[in-house]
């Protein structure tokens, strides 16, 4: 050991601290020697200095070596404890070791060599023991950081819950106001309208050119704005899952079919062409057909308000795993690939601000991926800016219908051969119940 080491021997016999320092110089060990005669006295060096190691005879004239550990113990000084013992005392070193001694030496086993090797080891041991109880008040110190984090994040996340609940029932809130607000609004609407078209019919009486302009534009204003209200109270069902899809049997090439003559004149007063292609061996689907309808709308009439020219085509055919599909591609302006994930959410517009090109709510897209969704289908789009854009729509051949929940209604299809059984026929006629359809370019 190359460092001076500072020892202290406590001792009362004047010759066994003799033989003690002898050895320890005979060792060769570098040191700042120190001793005492009596526990108080060995006490009190201890509490005003650090030692390296001390030497302790166990049979002190005031106290024993027991005694002195456990004082040392309670004044919490730390140093590496050799006690030395008479013939006979092993028994006493094992109490000795367990209060806290680091090693023991019987006197009579005192040498250069003996006493320089058990210096070595306590000194090792008890640094090793300083670095272990270091540790483990730094872990103890970790511990408690983790503790306390935790409470923390406890707390946090408690007030995250109560936020979301709060920003929940706000959204209940909202959806329940635009829920009422769009229904109570359709009534007057509706009035708007039918009054509007009675007053254009000839057998009302005989109207001006410029009356029957400006009812014209009442009319189409008040179907406008009611198909607006219809947006935002679908919408809203879809959002609070009040929204009941009823499904039934139908054909849904003749639903296509008379969807396009519906909206043909809105391409043609653009100079649009619109194609049709149907690919369908089985053109029979369960599905709720008004939706259905709804949706090829709402993609027909994006497709019209967003081009300029060139054409717009319909693709509707059969894709493995008992579904279909139905594609609307259009020439228009094409969307962002970074704005793909945001058109679908409800009142995003890729143009946001007030001064845009093109009117809407954005709720178009919104809806139709949910009622997507709860159709158990998919909605996927690809467009290129400038060049146009593709939205593609699958769904099972058969939904369920949550009217039946655990009956799901069969419907076996066999090429030709088609075997329906579950379909309500009291259910209300879907062509009654009024649908969010979008019909752009409406002289307003
Ligand atoms: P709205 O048409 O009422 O604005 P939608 O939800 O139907 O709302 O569409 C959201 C946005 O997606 C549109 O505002 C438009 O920016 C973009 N979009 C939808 N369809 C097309 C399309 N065929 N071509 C270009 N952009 C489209």
């Amino acid at each position: 050991m190359e460092e001076t080491l500072r020892i202290l021997v406590v001792d009362d016999d004047e010759v066994d601290r003799m033989a003690v320092r002898r050895a320890l110089m005979q060792a060769g060990v570098k040191m700042e020697l120190s001793e005492a005669g009596d526990g108080n006295k060995a006490l009190l060096a201890l509490k005003n200095n650090t030692y390296d190691c001390v030497f302790l005879d166990y049979r002190l004239p005031d106290q024993d070596g027991l005694t002195l550990i456990h004082r040392l113990r309670a004044s919490e000084i730390k140093v590496p404890l050799v006690v030395l013992t008479a013939q006979g005392d092993e028994q006493i070193a094992v109490e000795l070791m367990k209060a806290g001694a680091t090693d023991y030496l019987a006197k009579s086993r005192v040498s250069s060599e003996t006493l320089a090797q058990v210096l070595r080891n306590a000194i090792r041991v008890y640094r090793a023991e300083m670095q272990a109880s270091l540790a483990l008040q730094q872990l103890r110190e970790s511990h408690e950081q983790l503790i306390r984090k935790n409470q923390e994040l406890e707390r946090q996340r408690q007030q995250i819950q109560l936020q979301n609940f709060k920003l929940i029932e706000a959204s209940r809130l909202k959806t329940q106001f635009l829920a009422s607000m769009s229904h109570e609004l359709r009534t007057p609407m509706n009035a708007i309208i039918g009054f509007s078209q009675i007053l254009l019919r000839p057998k009302f009486g005989q109207l001006t050119h410029q009356q029957r302009d400006m009812i014209e534009r009442i009319l189409n204003n008040g179907k406008h704005l009611l198909m607006l209200l219809n947006e935002v109270l679908d919408f809203s069902k879809l959002e609070s899952g009040r929204l009941e899809l009823k499904a039934e049997l139908f054909n849904l090439k003749t639903v296509v079919n008379a969807t396009i003559a519906e909206i043909q004149s809105l391409a043609e007063a653009k100079k649009l062409s619109l194609q049709v292609q149907i690919n369908l061996e089985n053109p029979w689907i369960f599905n709720d057909s008004v939706r259905v309808r709804q949706i090829l709308v709402n993609l027909l009439s994006n497709a019209i308000k967003f081009t300029e020219a060139g054409s717009i085509w319909v693709e509707v055919k059969e894709l493995s795993g008992n579904r279909v599909a139905i594609a609307v591609r259009d020439t228009g302006i094409g969307i962002a690939t970074k704005d793909f994930k945001h058109i679908f959410e409800a009142f995003r517009q890729v143009d946001q601000s007030i001064t845009r090109k093109y009117p809407g709510t954005g709720l178009g897209l919104a809806i139709i991926d949910s009622l997507v969704r709860i159709m158990g289908g998919t909605i996927c789009i690809e467009s290129q800016l400038g060049i146009g854009s593709m939205f593609k729509v699958e769904l099972p051949r058969q939904i369920s219908s949550p009217d039946e929940a655990g009956k799901v209604p069969a419907l076996n299809v066999d090429g030709e051969n088609i075997f329906f059984s579950a379909h309500n026929p009291h259910q209300s006629s879907p062509q009654s119940r009024p649908t969010s359809t979008k019909y752009p370019n409406l002289k307003l």
